[in-house]
């Protein structure tokens, strides 16, 4: 039995389009998860552990795609979802694949490849929703029921396809799987409407349209479509937020580099006493600048996070760990931990709305990079933490209070 508790938790942690969407519709599509997985057979194959978790992911990607719908969101024609670890061979085409949509009533997906596509948000490459568009337009072929206004859209969409597909041979905004037939133009047209909108928006602005009144999200809002470049985020007083960031990697780092550094400068010293003394000064403040310091940029809809050079020996090292310029979308922030120190020692629950000067702050932000779950420490040195978790928590990104105890704002 999965609870709406149960339910609401692994979306708000795991489920990037569950941060773009109000309160509202995150009640709406926790309901409409739940109903779906009453109403359908998740059955795992070659080994896999189905765990509730994965069934809800699962779920609540159907859902995502018909949230605009009144009626009809239910792909009542499909009841049974067979899941398997990773990609298999599809004994139709007898070649591997992610995910089929199976015009018995079946939708088959691997979920290596469903949580990959799920968690990284804006490569506009989903095979959730690719399968579970096939899944829409198939019961609408098929006369089975589906949203009015879905199908009327649908059929504007696949006219404006066609005519964009003959006008522009080899050099289409999509990816080129998409030029397959229209059933696949479809498929894609929508992991580009869910996760580049506003390129999708930019380049194909009527095929957009037609899609947007397909799924009825209204996904872009009018400022967004026009804005081209992420703008700085700015306090009331003109000045940019900012502020130092680091890791555990970083701070292993630095005591390293210190420790090494000022031991070879402290024996310099010994033997050429103005010369250490120069090494000394000029060496700490090109280590903390250069090697050390990572700092973080707020943008209106990202956080830029910039490592320090030392990340490019660590990036040959361990290639797919770090990179040195990390662009995270709010989609993907879910939650910075906070923790506060008072002067006295004590350490108490803290009040974003009351942000005391004597008191010592530590923050942690933890977001999705590349599918996987990355903590960046603020640094309590930054001037302007008070205002980076202001605006943190205005943009609903803060959920945690306290010692790493979850509390939603
Ligand atoms: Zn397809």
């Amino acid at each position: 039995m999965i609870s709406m508790h149960e339910i609401y938790n692994v979306l708000l942690f795991e489920f990037p389009y569950f941060k773009k969407i109000n309160e509202d519709r995150r009640t709406l599509l926790c309901n409409r998860t739940k109903l779906f997985i009453d109403g359908t057979d998740f059955i795992p194959k070659k080994g896999l552990k189905l765990t509730n978790r994965m069934i809800i992911l699962i779920a609540a990607c159907s859902q995502q795609l018909t949230l605009g719908f009144k009626k009809h969101y239910g792909y009542d024609y499909f009841d049974k979802i067979i899941v398997y670890p990773e990609k298999y061979l599809s004994t139709i085409t007898q070649k591997m694949h992610t995910g089929e949509m199976n015009t018995s009533g079946i939708i088959v997906l691997s979920w290596e490849d469903f949580y990959k596509g799920m968690s990284i948000d804006d490569n506009a490459q989903n095979v959730g929703l690719h399968e579970f568009a096939h899944a829409l337009e198939f019961m609408d072929i098929a006369n089975k029921d589906v949203d009015e206004m879905y199908s009327a859209c649908l059929d504007k969409f696949i006219t404006i396809g066609r005519h964009y597909l003959k006008n522009n041979p080899g050099k289409i905004f999509f990816r080129n799987y998409a030029t397959t037939n229209m059933s696949e133009f479809l498929a894609v047209a929508t992991e580009y409407y869910f996760e580049k909108p506003k390129e999708f928006f930019q380049n194909e602005p009527e095929l957009f349209e037609a899609l947007d009144d397909a799924y009825q999200q209204n996904i872009l809002s009018k400022n967004a479509r026009y804005s081209n470049e992420s703008t700085k985020i700015k306090t009331i007083s003109g000045e940019e937020i900012y502020g130092n960031t680091s890791s555990l990697l970083n701070q292993v780092g630095e005591v390293i580099a210190y420790l090494v550094f000022n031991g070879f400068a402290g024996f310099i010293t010994f033997q050429m006493p103005i010369l250490g003394c120069i090494l000394l000064g000029i060496g700490n403040y090109g280590i903390y600048h250069f090697l050390i310091k990572s700092s973080f940029m707020l943008y209106s809809d990202n956080v830029k996070i910039q490592q320090p050079l030392a990340r490019i020996l660590f990036n040959l090292m361990f290639p797919r760990i770090v990179s040195l310029s990390s662009v995270v979308s709010y989609s993907n922030v879910l939650y910075v931990a906070v923790q506060e120190t008072r002067n006295n020692g004590l350490k108490q629950q803290w009040d974003f709305t009351n942000w005391k000067p004597d008191v010592e702050y530590s923050f942690s932000v933890c977001y999705l990079f590349e599918g996987k779950l990355t903590y960046a420490k603020l640094s309590s040195t930054c001037q302007n933490l008070n205002k980076v978790f202001t605006f943190l928590s205005v943009k609903k990104k803060v959920a945690t209070r306290f010692e790493g105890e979850l509390v939603k704002f």
